[in-house]
């Protein structure tokens, strides 16, 4: 038997979640598939979304060019913008639009004759939350110096919300505001929204909605009612296990002690594949479809889960450690992370397609 290890992706999940998310935005939709496609794979995931999305975006021109490589055609957007006049020039040829959000990428537009092929910039003001973007009060002056360079063919206004998965933080209607004030008499289409935008804050949905995480469905918001359906199964299978007795101490540390007989399944998946080696005893899993918990510390290759309330379950019961039953929001909240960081984690298992 080869190792029953595996991150199983349905893409028909994925494709539902795009249409919930796109229905619910509104307008065209750009699905984010940087990193690739937080885990899930980017070239499968692209193909999946060709009929249910308008583009894709992905962080840095690498990605796009291994999209682009794959055969995957439509409208690329690279969130991050160039690194340098190379990278420019190369985007503009390709037909991959790109975010402009400071003024060294400005200023290079300026400097560099680009392929006589329509660009698309997308304009990132930070509206608020500090990381990238041009301040308010310099929105509209970037705006007039990306269309006197008379390269840009189109020009996209976006910001970025800090806060949007806090629907009673007035910090997303702030940034709203700050961000109709910036841009107010620009013309050009809008896009604020990322997932928790799109399913927290109707007020700003406009022209591109940028869902991410909520195409792989880990609900933002953490809502127990959600509309998306998990795409991601991580799976494996008990490969051994064994009896531990009152007292007696279980892997790495000791970090669990039997105070009553324990029976112990050993499961063929660890850190190295991208579980968290943070989540302790306590954590979630399924065993033959029913609940369990993990017990003892996550090791590299392995883990520990335990058997006892399931007496049927034993070698070669199937194991989800995250996936329909157990949510990876709960498997991130015990790690103390977030379902984004243990996704895009994922490696060394194969990704098994359904479709
Ligand atoms: C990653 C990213 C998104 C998607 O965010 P989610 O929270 O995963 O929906 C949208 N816009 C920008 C600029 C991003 O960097």
């Amino acid at each position: 038997m080869t190792r029953p290890s595996a991150a199983l992706i349905d893409l028909r999940a994925l494709r539902h979640n795009a249409r919930v998310m796109r229905s619910m935005h509104g307008g065209r939709q750009i699905a984010v598939l940087k990193s690739n496609a937080y885990g899930h794979g980017a070239v499968a995931c692209a193909r999946a979304l060709g009929g249910t999305s308008d583009g894709f975006g992905v962080a840095f021109l690498e990605e796009a060019r291994q999209l682009r490589a794959a055969g995957i055609e439509g409208p690329l957007l690279v969130l991050e913008g160039a690194f340098d006049a190379r990278e420019l020039v190369e985007a503009v040829a390709g037909g991959i639009a790109l975010v402009v959000h400071h003024e060294d990428q400005l200023r290079m537009i300026e400097r560099t004759p680009l392929p006589r092929v329509p660009a698309s910039f997308w304009l990132k003001i930070d509206s608020g939350m500090h990381r990238a973007g041009f301040a308010p009060d310099a929105a509209a002056a970037a705006y007039r110096r990306l269309q006197a360079t008379g390269q840009a063919h189109s020009i996209t206004l976006m910001t970025h919300f800090a806060r949007a998965d806090e629907p009673d933080c007035p910090a997303t209607r702030e940034q709203l505001a700050v961000f109709e004030a910036a841009t107010q008499g620009l013309t050009g289409p809008r896009s604020l929204c990322n997932s928790a935008g799109i399913l927290a804050w109707p007020a700003a949905r406009r022209d591109w909605g940028r869902p991410g995480i909520a195409l792989y469905g880990a609900d933002p918001l953490g809502s127990s009612a959600s509309p998306l359906a998990p795409v991601m199964t991580l799976r494996s299978h008990v490969f051994s296990q064994r009896l531990l007795q009152p007292g007696e101490a279980l892997g790495y540390g000791g970090a669990f002690r039997a105070t009553e007989p324990t029976r112990v399944g050993l499961v063929a998946l660890g850190y190295a594949d991208g579980y968290p080696r943070a989540a302790a005893t306590g954590t979630p899993v399924a065993v033959d479809g029913q609940r369990t918990r993990l017990i003892g510390r996550v090791s590299m290759d392995m883990l520990t889960v335990d058997l006892t309330p399931l007496p049927h379950a034993g070698i070669g019961s199937p194991v989800e450690l995250w996936g329909p039953t157990i949510p990876v929001n709960e498997v991130a909240s015990r790690a103390g992370t977030i379902a984004y960081e243990l996704l895009c984690n994922v490696k060394r298992v194969p990704l098994q397609y359904l479709d």
